[in-house]
C-alpha cells in the first residue's frame, strides 16, 4: 500500500522544500537539495532528495529526471567522504514502509561509517542537537562540486 499511493504533497520532506519546515542545508540547485538527517545513523548522515517531481520512491521517479538526480547523490557522498574521512559510506533508499521507509519523497541516504562506530536506529532516537549538525554541514558544504 505505502509502495503504490498518492503523493502526499504535505510529507515533511516536501514541506522542507517549500520552506515550511527547517533543515540543515549542504547542497541546493534546480534538481535536487541535501541536508543533514535529524535522527542521523551515524555523525554526518546526509539524505538528498530530488526536486520538482512527485516521487514517492525510487520506482515512482521519472526515469529521464534520475540521472541528473543521481549525480547529485554522488557528489554529496563525495563531499561527505572528503569532509569526514569515514573508513566507509552507505548510499541507500527505501521504497516503501514494510522495506524501511518512513518519508514518502524520494530519498537517498548518505550515511559514513567508521570501522569500530555501530549504526544507530533508523528514523529513532534523540534528535540531534542543530548545531553539531551545522557544524557538521559546515565540512560538507563546500566540498559539493
Ligand atoms: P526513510 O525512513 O524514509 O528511509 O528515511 C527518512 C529519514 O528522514 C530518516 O532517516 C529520518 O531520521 C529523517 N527525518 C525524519 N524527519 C525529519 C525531519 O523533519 N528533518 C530531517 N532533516 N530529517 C528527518
Amino acid at each position: 500500500m505505502t509502495l503504490h499511493a498518492d503523493y502526499d504533497p504535505d510529507n515533511i520532506f516536501a514541506k522542507i522544500l517549500k520552506g515550511d519546515m527547517p533543515s540543515v542545508k549542504v547542497f541546493e540547485d534546480e534538481v535536487a537539495l541535501a541536508f543533514m538527517d535529524v535522527f542521523p545513523q551515524a555523525e554526518g548522515h546526509t539524505l538528498v532528495i530530488p526536486k520538482q517531481v512527485a516521487a514517492r520512491n525510487l520506482l515512482d521517479m521519472p526515469t529521464k529526471k534520475l540521472g541528473a538526480y543521481m549525480e547529485r547523490v554522488q557528489a554529496v557522498a563525495r563531499a561527505v567522504e572528503k569532509a569526514l574521512t569515514p573508513d566507509g559510506v552507505v548510499v541507500t533508499q527505501f521504497n516503501g514502509a514494510p522495506a524501511g521507509q518512513t518519508v514518502f519523497h524520494l530519498h537517498f541516504h548518505v550515511i559514513p561509517r567508521w570501522q569500530d562506530d555501530r549504526l544507530r536506529g533508523h528514523a529513532s532516537g534523540k534528535m540531534a542537537d542543530i548545531d553539531a549538525l551545522e557544524a557538521l554541514a559546515q565540512k560538507i558544504r563546500p566540498l559539493v562540486a
